[in-house]
């Protein structure tokens, strides 16, 4: 058994037993999501019907003060589970003070190697203070499933992606580390939440490819309602009763634009958004669930009108990818990677491979790896595999 997939046994086994697939008529107990109003990002903490706590992601740098005092409020033991979606800022920036808050038993997050001093940091304090440290890979021995954590009375959280180590991370996409972002539903009864992190259309139209009932009644928008996200292929499978966009007042961006919210109104749901409504809470009680924005509107209660049952309709197969030669310097097909990692030309005869590490960083990659390419930190590079897991250990996202 690798270590990954004791990890996973033990985290299946400590956050709930899955009582089969299709989960049994929840109990009303109430399944809460706080999504926290922390400016220009996303957090938002799920606490389940037995009291299991996963915060997703940590908000800005410029929110800690704030999701800390938050979740010393609502949270009594450390956190069940801590997702980080992606290694970006807005996402990332509070959750160190968030940990030294409450504590965390457990952090997921893609492995997608990020360049950033931030990210960086936050993996060495998560290193040394949190117990398990994972990457969603589907479980080894059904690599056609879903992840799903159980997190009791039938409430579970199912990750859709990445997919690593069955399917590549996405690439040269308009934003890697968001195409990347850990896509997860939970659900609790009829009702469901899809949280999307940065998702990029990207993202979007490979899940669509993929057998994977999508819809859910609450949605917790791509991108801060950027404009590319939110695809009206995407909001039509997942059919959003409510949709909450979580974004700073006045930000830099235009978040959220014109063109998300038009569609998500073509969708028909109901947008709360953090910079107008403050904190947005939903809470289910497996049946419907009640929005209540923090200031203004008033509290809306929306059907559930999710189907129980499995999240995956069938076996999960890799998406075939987007030829991606053209878009790739040269012109040319990178070269076809057999088993035992070594690269061949085209005339299959084997080729020098070198391993290169960023200056800081734990990990090493491939020479042709594209990580590498977006980065201009100092590099070292090795001669050989050997050499490189002499002094690092493999990168997440070209498994060199
Ligand atoms: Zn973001
Ligand atoms: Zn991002």
């Amino acid at each position: 058994m690798t270590s990954f997939a004791r990890l996973l046994t033990l985290l299946v086994l400590l956050l709930a037993s899955l009582p089969g697939l299709a989960a049994a008529p929840p109990a009303g107990k109430p399944l809460t999501v706080y999504f926290f109003d922390v400016g220009q990002g996303d957090a938002a903490l799920v606490v389940s019907p037995t009291g299991k706590t996963v915060l997703i992601d940590g908000g800005p740098p410029e929110a800690r003060e704030h999701l800390a005092r938050r979740l010393r409020a609502l949270v009594k033991e450390p956190l069940d589970l801590v997702i980080l979606t992606h290694p970006h800022l807005d996402h990332l920036g509070g959750l160190t003070q968030a940990l030294k808050a409450v504590g965390a038993k457990r952090f997921m997050d893609p492995g997608f190697d990020h360049p950033s001093d931030a990210y960086k940091e936050l993996l060495d304090f998560v290193g040394g203070t949190v117990g398990q440290v994972m990457n969603p890979e589907p479980n080894p021995k059904a690599p056609q499933t879903l992840l799903t954590i159980g997190l009791g009375e039938g409430a579970s959280l199912t990750v859709l992606w990445p997919r690593v180590p069955q399917e590549p991370f996405l690439d040269n996409t308009r934003s890697d580390p968001n195409s990347n972002s850990i896509v997860a539903k939970l659900t609790y009864g009829t009702t469901a939440f899809l949280f999307t992190g940065d998702a990029e259309p990207e993202t979007e139209a490979a899940l669509l490819q993929k057998r994977i009932d999508f819809s859910s009644t609450v949605l917790k928008v791509a991108h801060h309602g950027g404009r590319h996200s939110s695809t009206a292929a995407f909001l039509a499978a997942v059919n959003p009763k409510a949709a909450v966009i979580s974004c700073g007042a006045g930000n830099d961006y235009g978040h959220p634009t014109l063109e998300a919210l038009e569609r998500l109104e073509v969708a028909g749901a109901h947008v709360f958004r953090t910079d107008q409504d403050g904190e947005v809470v939903a809470v289910s009680d497996g049946t419907t669930v009640t929005v209540r924005p923090e200031r203004g509107a008033a509290p809306r209660v929306v059907p559930g009108g999710v189907k129980p049952g499995p999240v995956a309709l069938g076996p999960i197969v890799p998406t075939p990818q987007r030829s991606r030669a053209s878009t790739r310097g040269g012109g040319t097909t990178p070269p076809e990677r057999p088993a035992d990692g070594t690269l061949t030309d085209a005339r299959g005869g084997a080729v020098e491979q070198r391993f290169v590490s960023l200056k800081g960083s734990k990990v090493f990659h491939r020479e042709d790896c594209a990580t590498l390419k977006r980065s201009k930190s100092e590099r070292t590079v090795y001669p050989s595999r050997s050499a490189a897991m002499r002094e690092r250990r493999p990168a997440e996202d070209c498994h060199p």
